[in-house]
């Protein structure tokens, strides 16, 4: 005598599926709110690879003799990995080359700051900004002249006149953006902006 087994229910492949969709949902979100901008930072890294030909000075009204030299000067942290423009506060700061926002979120040292993946392997660090302008969200383009935030004292600068700091890093490899070291942005900026 044969028995028919009566099918059991399968709960199983709904609540997987269920599990899939959801996996898919957090992907598609952590994709798009933290891996894009990055994605789109190490393409930019490839599809980049010569560096700009010109710069435009990062705080508006500040000329080439302007500029002082105080890369690697002493502080408290160590050697000066940038140099510092002085300007009224609420000076507008401009992108001094194209690239993707790839940092945004304010810290102890650099209070509103802003890192900018650009040309070359090349990476901008804009610090002490007394706010960000409006949209500068991680992912997004900041164009050669955009005016990105004005001059302030935050971060450790709160003693100091208000200055923009800025910093060149270069990026060691293609394919891990966030190693790099820095370079003088001094003579940079004296040949090379506008
Ligand atoms: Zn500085």
């Amino acid at each position: 005598m044969t028995e028919t087994l009566s099918e059991d229910p399968k709960p199983v492949r709904p609540l997987l599926s269920r599990v899939v969709l959801a996996l898919l949902c957090v992907g598609a979100v952590a994709y798009g709110v933290l891996l894009l901008p990055y994605a789109r930072a190490l393409w930019w890294l490839h599809a980049y690879a010569a560096l700009p030909e010109t710069y435009v000075l990062p705080v508006r009204g500040v000329a080439k003799d302007d500029l002082s030299p105080s890369f690697g000067a002493p502080r408290a942290s160590g050697g000066h990995e940038g140099i510092d423009v002085l300007a009224p506060a609420g000076t507008p700061v401009l992108a001094a080359a194209d690239g993707v926002i790839i940092g945004n979120r304010p810290s102890a040292v650099g209070g509103n700051v802003l890192w900018v993946m650009g040309a070359g392997r090349r990476l901008y660090y804009y610090a002490h900004m007394r706010e960000l302008a409006p949209g500068m969200h991680l992912g997004r383009l900041a164009r050669r002249g955009e005016t990105i935030g004005t001059v302030g004292n935050t971060g450790n600068a709160a003693r100091t006149p208000p200055h923009l700091h800025f910093g060149i890093y270069v990026v060691a490899s293609h394919f891990y953006p966030l190693r790099y070291s820095p370079i003088d942005p001094y003579p940079i900026l004296h040949t090379g902006a506008q």
